[in-house]
This record gives structure tokens, sequence and C-alpha cells, in this order.
């Protein structure tokens, strides 16, 4: 009967949430979170209401990129209250539950699950217009909780050039659509570096596979993204979007635009 009256809270939420999307990945280290946080930051920026929730529960890092570390996640008694990161951005993660940011989790599945969950019954979300979800890579526990649990979730499918990463994004994309989740389309990271001294993009891990992966799913291609060195340094030091290379923000606003489409 409790899960019943948690389901119910779960919907209420939702009902108020005008677009769910859940950014995944394949594997590890493609840059996923980057991409969830960036998606976050921009359609907030442009007055939209976001919320950015981080369920990677073993990594989490929405929470690293936006300076947030080590930020506790208050409550009024009843409910959890999201960090305000920006007048339009709320920030939820798992590391604000945790008392030692960098200790080892070693949770079992359901009790992932039922973080997650609480996460959507028991947070004060205000109404939103999109709710983010980073999700962990791969297929496991916590994407299959979000497209069981968000009602109307969609996703976005961030993948690197190289042929290893497609490999999976592959098994992402059947992982959709078995647990009939709509794909919003794909974006390719680390596509290619433009060299400050030169000017010339540099193919590093290849470009364009992303684009064909799409292409032979049916699905759309969202945009690319370059290596940016800024990515990097607004990753480490917390500063989201500012140290971006102008090239890298109008790829992403590129990105925002095709979502908003
Ligand atoms: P994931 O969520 O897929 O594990 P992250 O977003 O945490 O990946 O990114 C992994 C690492 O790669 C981070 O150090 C991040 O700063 C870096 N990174 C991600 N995207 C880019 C990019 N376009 N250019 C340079 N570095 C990037």
């Amino acid at each position: 009967q409790e899960l019943e009256v948690q389901s119910q809270k779960i919907d209420n939420f939702l009902q108020n949430v005008k677009h769910k999307i859940v950014v995944m990945s394949g594997k590890g280290g493609v840059g996923k979170s980057t991409v969830a946080t960036n998606l976050a930051v921009f359609l907030s920026n442009q007055g939209y209401k976001v919320g950015l929730l981080d369920v990677d529960v073993h990594g989490p890092s929405v929470a690293g990129l936006l300076g947030l570390t080590g930020l506790k996640l208050n409550t009024d008694g009843n409910q959890i209250l999201p960090y305000q990161y920006n007048e339009h951005l709320e920030v939820v993660s798992i590391q604000g539950l945790l008392d030692q940011p960098d200790a080892p989790l070693i949770w079992r599945g359901p009790v992932k699950i039922g973080i997650i969950r609480q996460f959507l019954s028991d947070v004060a979300w205000g109404p939103l217009d999109f709710l983010i979800i980073d999700s962990p890579p791969g297929t496991g526990d916590e994407p299959l909780t979000v497209a069981q649990t968000v009602t109307g979730c969609q996703a976005v499918i961030v993948t690197t050039p190289q042929e290893i990463a497609l490999a999976d994004v592959r098994k992402s994309i059947q992982f959709c659509q078995l647990v009939h989740m709509p794909i919003l389309g794909l974006i390719e990271n680390m596509s290619g570096f433009v060299c400050p001294t030169c000017g010339n993009l540099h193919a590093i891990f290849k470009n364009g596979g992303g684009k064909k992966t799409a292409a032979a799913y049916q699905l759309s291609f969202l945009g690319d993204l370059p290596i940016d060195p800024g990515v990097v340094i607004a990753g480490d030091t917390g500063k989201s979007i500012d140290s971006l290379t102008s090239h890298t923000k109008e790829k992403m606003q590129g990105i925002v635009n095709q979502l908003l489409q």
C-alpha cells in the first residue's frame, strides 16, 4: 500500500512536468553527464524551468560538474529540497545524500530502485518544463527503473565516434525499443577537435559514426560536440558552461534547438 501511495505521488509530480528526458549511453566516459548537465543549463538559461536529476548512484558526476560537490540536500521534514542552481534550474543528486562523497556505494538493485523512486516522489520540485535525468551507462537497474517509473519519458543517447562505443549504443537503442521508450535522438560527443593553432578540424576518434547509426535505426541525429579542453576545465572546476569555447557553445545550442523543435 505504501508503494501505491508513492506511485500516486510520482504520478502527481510527473503530471506537472512537460518533458521528461533521460540521457543514456552504452558505456561510461563518453560524456553523458556532461551532455545532460549542459542540456539542463542551456535550457534553463533560455528561461525554461528545468530539473536535473542524477540517478547515477555509482558515479554521480552532475554535482561536480556544477560545482556542488559536498553540498548536502536539505529537507523540510517531509520533502527533499532540490538545490537551486540558478533561477530556473533545480538539481538533485545522490551525492547530496552521502556523508562521504568519495566512498564507493555497494547497493543492490532494490535499494537503487527505491532511491530513484524517492527522488521522484519526495522531492519538492517546482512545476517543470523539463526533467533531465542523468542515468548510469548501460542497461541496468537505473535506466530500467526510469523507463518503468517515469511515464512519458524519452531518451537521448550519447555516443562517441569509435566503433566500440557505437556497438554499445546499439544496445541502448534496443533497450529503449524493448521498454517502449521513444528515442529523441543521438548525440555524437568528442567528435573531432578544432585546433586552436591551425583552426582545422581533426577527427581524433573519427567522426560521423553517430549520424550513420542514427540513420541506420531511423532515429534523429541531434548533433555533435567537439573535443574541447574547455569541457574538462568546466567539469573540473564546476564552472559548467563558462569555460566552453564558442564553437562548442554553438554546437550545444544547435542540439538544444533540435530538441526544442
Ligand atoms: P560519462 O557521464 O559518459 O561517464 P562524463 O560526462 O563524466 O562522461 O565525461 C567523462 C570525461 O570526459 C570528463 O572528464 C569530461 O570532462 C570529459 N569530456 C566529456 N565530453 C568532452 C568533450 N566534448 N571534450 C573534452 N572532454 C570531454
